[in-house]
């Protein structure tokens, strides 16, 4: 049975939206306001690529594969509107809605020359789910819609396969009670048990035709049972269920974690395609599968996927059969397989980009059942990108906006030691699903997999296949590991696209789920033992291998030379250490934006000299103990002026409130009373008297200068002899004196005039009559401080930033403690992301635009950085760069990522 009657006629062309996301206006080119529903077919093709928005991803590219001559099922789109109109209504209907599925299955009837329900040659369709933002296996699909006891009697005189269309008829009477009816599977799965025992076969395929017939039978009964109705013999009303229940499923568990875990916000819903059914599974010249243009793991240029003879699609992307790969398809159908790679190139052309494809083969004839940018993870991106360039299919500025800034880290991420896996002990190897190395303790359901990380253990999560209800823990675990299934599977696609170490299709692996043990080669390990998998290799290893972390090489070098041609803002990092200092400019920072004093007083002597100064009740007391930290921060200064010679190093003064330092509990309080010469009672009434009761309010920053001066003068003693011993020694250093938390002009008048007076009084001491060039500034982290900052700026070199500090002032949200709310404030979207990390760019936004603007209006030549968490925030990235600021600053394992979002700033202006 042949799906499409007449081939589908190319219509016009439509232009491919430039890349995932949806275009502003809603409508896109050939939108139509208030219509509900959009035809693809040879009849006509309604709706286009650039329609994501209103016709979901599936739908906006059916039809586009439509109007481009591809061998397209028919079928038609009811719009995400529709979906968001029927949960505003509270979960009815939206009206006029029926009638319009109705003209549209008359124009499908009359395309394909079939009837709904018809005893000859019914028409069936597919219903599936598909919104704008792809989510893979998220929501819900119903098969062979349109079966009756009359229709299917229709389905065996058309196929002349009595078994087939039996089959067809028990599927979609499971599936409609489960997905629509919410009728347990299990119900069913018995039941199709019992028919298995009664005909004494073990595999489904082995179930006779009078087999099926009864299995028909009973499913009814069940079905009748549990819905308390007959199935529905009105095609019509089927569709009617189906289709509320892809609405539902919009707002069910599953879709709503994977939008909370994927940042997905701001859709309407999903929309319903509604498509002519080819079968895959009418025999050994039948079959389905799924397929990326290119491999999405690790980008070559290489047709990838699977497929499975004599199947249905779902079950290739469930993962139950393992499925060949495609490069096996010549010795199954050459023909097919040639046909498929011409697709490809032409889908390439077409949308520039790297697809994700499903397609079906009926008797030996191709049917494409979608396309869409195919997911996947930053090797992929980076390689698919420079590649692209180099095949003169899109522009270098292209290249760099294809590649999602943040997938950047996974490059950067650590992968196993190659002398440490020689000697390893390697159980499995599976299929290298998504690279990266992971290391922990199988945990063997998902459930368990949150649980234990969540109390700070590393899992791998070890199963049979996933499903779309594991997510959760999927993005728990620090790797997956399946198995069964194949690159295209739940696990396989899920994990690569969030960049998670997974290995699928271990096949040498057997899992008991109950006893929580997995056994392989007469071995069985459980949840206490550790393995390490490589999602690079596939391979599965007893115990913890060694990691080391990557170079910038090859595509991701070439990428970052790109940026830095583009971009106009610079890179600077986040850095405490000489060793942090050096990877951030192996990575490409040109400087030191925020160097925190405060992480040097943590070692060993250091805070038993901190403590001492802190509980010391005298000036004298208090100077003799900053004598004793005077030489290791001279010395942490010349090291990291050292790493970063050449470029400037941004030191910031202390900033914690004191009582951080010092121990709350007895057994430490003793210690330090020991080790002071003081007694216990001395050290706990300190600890009391330096209480506060919103210690991020309280005393900290620029105001413990200005009551310890001691302090001040200390540090930027230590700064300025560092810099004078680096200069004789000939490293170029540039420190800069941050001072922070301010926020009136009379501090940094105070503290500017102390700092100086310091530097012009070791220059002398040090003898040093060239000049010493030593910037003074501030950080803007009291939403006051950006109010009056043409007046800071007088006083200031600079302004850095402090984004943490002025997201929690300008909300009111604590740092510390936001966690308690800040979920229910996403998952209700009051907020549209964590502020903390990404920045408000509407409320604390406006504070940067207002201090950079009154800065410079008073100092034209201020430089302007930040430094807070958002610096290696693309998003907040492109904000810093539309705001004039003159670099970000980051940690350094995201300044590559900041280098990559800058240039995108500058690229889309
Ligand atoms: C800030 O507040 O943004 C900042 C960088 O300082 P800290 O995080 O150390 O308070
Ligand atoms: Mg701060």
């Amino acid at each position: 049975m042949a799906a499409t009657k007449s081939k589908s006629k190319p219509a016009k062309k439509s232009k491919p939206a430039k890349d995932n996301k949806a275009p502003k206006s809603i409508l896109g080119s050939r939108g139509k306001k208030g219509k509900m529903v959009y035809y693809f077919g040879s009849a006509k093709t309604e709706g286009a690529a650039d329609m994501k928005a209103l016709l979901g991803g599936k739908g906006a590219n059916l039809a586009d594969m439509t109007s481009i001559g591809l061998p397209v099922p028919p079928g038609f789109t009811i719009t995400t509107e529709m979906c968001a109109e029927y949960n505003r209504l509270g979960g009815k209907m939206p009206k006029g809605l029926l009638d319009e599925v109705k003209k549209n299955v008359k124009t499908l009837e009359k395309e394909l020359g079939k009837k709904f329900g018809d005893r000859k040659d019914p028409l069936l369709v597919s219903v599936r789910s598909g919104a704008a933002v792809s989510m893979p296996g998220m929501m819900d699909t119903i098969l062979n819609l349109g079966l009756t006891d009359d229709a299917v009697e229709g389905l065996i005189k058309a196929t002349n396969n009595r078994r087939f269309a039996l089959d067809a008829y028990r599927r979609l009477i499971n599936m409609f009670g489960d997905v629509v009816m919410g009728v347990d599977h299990h119900h069913f799965e018995h039941a199709f048990d019992n028919i298995k025992s009664k005909y004494g076969v073990s595999e489904d395929t082995a179930v006779p035709a009078e087999g099926l017939a009864e299995l028909v039978d009973a499913y009814k009964a069940i079905y009748k049972k549990h819905v308390g109705e007959d199935f529905p013999q009105d095609p019509l009303k089927q569709l009617e269920h189906a289709v509320t229940a892809v609405f539902k499923s919009w707002m069910g568990d599953r879709a709503v974690s994977y939008r909370r875990i994927a940042g997905i916000q701001g859709l309407l819903g999903t929309a319903v395609n509604v498509q002519a059914m080819v079968f895959g599974n009418m025999g050994d010249d039948s079959g389905t599968g799924v397929a990326f243009t290119r491999n999405n793991a690790t980008g070559e240029n290489h047709f990838y996927g699977e497929y499975l003879v004599n199947a249905q699609g779902e079950d290739v992307v469930a993962g139950i059969r393992t499925p060949q790969s495609v490069d096996e398809m010549p010795k199954w159908n050459k023909k097919v397989y040639e046909q498929l790679l011409k697709i490809k190139t032409k889908l390439e052309k077409h949308y520039r980009d790297m697809q994700d494809i499903e397609f079906t083969i009926e008797r030996g004839t191709l049917y494409m059942l979608q396309t869409r940018n195919g997911k996947r993870n930053g090797f992929g991106a980076v390689r698919i990108a420079c590649e692209m360039v180099k095949e003169g299919l899109i522009s270098e500025k292209e290249a760099l906006l294809r590649i999602p800034a943040a997938d950047l880290y996974q490059l950067l991420l650590p992968s196993f030691d190659p002398t440490a896996k020689k000697t390893a002990d390697v159980i499995a190897t599976g299929i290298p699903a998504s690279p990266g190395a992971a290391v922990g303790k199988p945990a063997f359901t998902a459930v368990e997999a949150v649980e234990r990380a969540r109390n700070g253990e590393k899992v791998i999560l070890v199963r049979k296949e996933t499903s779309p209800e594991d997510v959760e823990g999927m993005h728990s675990a620090a790797g997956i590991l399946t198995s069964t299934g194949g690159r295209t599977s739940h696990a396989a696609v899920v994990a690569c696209g969030w960049g998670k170490c997974c290995v699928v299709g271990a096949g040498e692996i057997h899992i008991n789920e109950k006893a929580r043990t997995f056994t392989v080669g007469g071995r069985t390990f459980g949840p206490e033992d550790t393995i390490s998998i490589d999602g690079t290799s596939g391979q599965v290893m007893v115990g913890s291998i060694r990691t080391i972390i990557p170079e910038l090489s090859g595509d991701f070098a070439k990428v970052m030379k790109w940026s830095d041609k583009h971009r106009t803002i610079g890179v600077r990092t986040n850095a405490d250490t000489p060793a942090d200092a050096k990877r951030a400019r192996d990575f490409g920072a040109t400087g030191i934006g925020l160097c925190r004093t405060e992480h040097m007083f943590f070692e060993g002597e250091r805070i038993i000299a901190m403590r001492e100064m802190i509980l010391a009740e005298t000036k004298e007391a208090r100077v003799e103990a900053l004598n004793k930290l005077l030489p290791f921060q001279r010395n942490d200064f010349i090291g990291i002026l050292t790493a970063m010679d050449g470029y400037p190093v941004t030191i910031r003064l202390l900033d914690p409130p004191l009582h951080e330092f010092l121990p709350h509990d007895d057994k430490g309080q003793q210690e330090v009373a020991q080790r002071l010469g003081i007694s216990a009672d001395k050290v706990r009434q300190r600890v009391s008297r330096l209480h506060e009761m919103n210690p991020m309010l309280g005393h900290r920053g620029c105001r413990l200068s200005i009551t310890y001066p001691e302090i001040l003068e200390m540090q930027v003693r230590a700064i300025v002899e560092a810099t004078i011993e680096c200069l004789r020694n000939k490293v170029k250093a540039q420190p800069e004196i941050m001072h922070p938390l301010v926020g009136t002009k009379r501090e940094l008048v105070i503290l500017r005039s102390e700092t100086e007076a310091v530097i012009e009084k070791v220059k002398q001491e040090q003898n040093w009559t060239k000049s010493l060039d030593i910037k003074i500034g501030t950080m803007i982290e009291i939403p006051r401080a950006a109010v009056t900052a043409n007046e800071i700026a007088e006083v200031s070199d600079f302004f850095s930033f402090g984004t943490n500090d002025l997201t929690q002032l300008t909300f009111g949200y604590s740092r510390d403690d936001v966690n308690s709310f800040l979920p229910d404030y996403l998952s209700r979207e009051v907020l549209p992301q964590d502020p903390f990390q990404s920045l408000d760019t509407t409320g604390v936004g406006q504070l940067v635009e207002m201090a950079v603007e009154r800065g410079r209006s008073t100092a034209p030549k201020l430089k302007v950085g930040i430094c807070g968490e958002h610096g290696g925030d693309p998003a907040s990235v492109h904000f810093f760069h539309k705001a004039g600021l003159d670099y970000v600053s980051c940690s350094p394992f995201r300044v590559p990522i900041a280098r990559l979002a800058a240039a995108q700033a500058a690229i889309k202006g």
